[in-house]
């Protein structure tokens, strides 16, 4: 359970860049409101987990889809709610506000990776049917798309990370962030967006700035028998095949099962 200081979105830094720092800022995780909303995330985590194994094998039809999106439904809203409790509940900990705020939206032209597999079918269910998710999909793709021809100019070790990191110079802003810089979809974002923040000032997370060794952007891990159970609720569903990659997911997610959504 601890901070990490890290490059955004756990990646994305060309190694001669990555930070040194071994702390992130100090938060007190003993603290009673902490433990108080950590006891219900492990509780509502214990639930979504229930439920990814009870759908451990993809649906075969459009009735088995819808019910699976029910049941996603019915525990990923309360699910989130404890994420960003528990969350909230550390920063208020700390010395430090975090500078983060609505409109501020530089760190949503990453590449977002490490999305679970029930946060893409969850995220896809909501998304589905707008007005906007057709041309949201297309943009997923060129962004899939142009992340794959970065990924395959680099290689070596590092390879991954400077794909991202040339993918963030790109600016292509995620398809989901409104016109007004904030998240158009705040309820059911994955938890890498949630866990996301910096206490340096936002024009260290833009372009190449982000990796000025001034940057103080870092991630708020859980617990590790918390991280273990929604590890295991992704383990349960990963005879879906999807990416962990936000972009890639989702347009696999409408591959594989968008013809379960033709005519709603
Ligand atoms: S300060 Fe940085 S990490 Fe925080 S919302 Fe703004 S761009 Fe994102
Ligand atoms: S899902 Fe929302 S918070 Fe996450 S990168 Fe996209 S716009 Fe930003």
């Amino acid at each position: 359970m601890i901070t990490e200081p890290v490059s955004p979105i756990a990646t994305g830094l060309p190694v001669d860049s990555q930070k040194t720092r071994d702390e992130g800022p100090e938060f007190d995780f003993a603290h009673p409101e902490v433990a108080a909303r950590e006891a219900e995330l492990r509780e509502a985590a214990a639930g979504l987990k229930a439920v990814c194994e009870k759908w451990s094998d993809p649906p075969s039809d459009k009735e088995g889809w819808e019910r699976l999106r029910s049941d996603l439904e019915a525990v990923m809203p309360g699910f989130y709610a404890r994420y960003d409790g528990y969350v909230t509940s550390v920063l208020r900990t700390g010395k430090t506000v975090p500078a983060c705020t609505r409109g501020c939206s530089h760190c949503c032209s990453h590449y977002v990776e490490s999305v679970e597999p029930y946060e893409l079918l969850f995220l896809h269910g909501r998304l589905r049917g707008g007005p906007a998710y057709p041309s949201r999909v297309v943009a997923m793709h060129r962004r899939v798309a142009l992340f794959g021809s970065l990924r395959r100019e680099s290689d070596g070790e590092l390879a991954e990370d400077r794909a991202l990191y040339r993918y963030y110079l790109r600016n292509m802003p995620c398809p989901m962030l409104g016109a007004d810089g904030a998240c158009g979809a705040y309820a059911s974002r994955p938890m890498s967006c949630r866990m996301f923040f910096s206490m340096s000032k936002p024009d260290l997370c833009k372009g190449r700035a982000v990796i000025d060794p001034a940057n103080r952007n870092f991630l708020i891990e859980l617990p590790e028998d918390i991280e273990a159970d929604l590890a295991r609720a992704g383990s349960a569903l990963s005879g879906y095949g999807l990416s962990e990659s936000l972009f890639a997911g989702l347009v696999e997610v409408n591959g594989a099962f968008g013809q379960f959504d033709a005519g709603t």
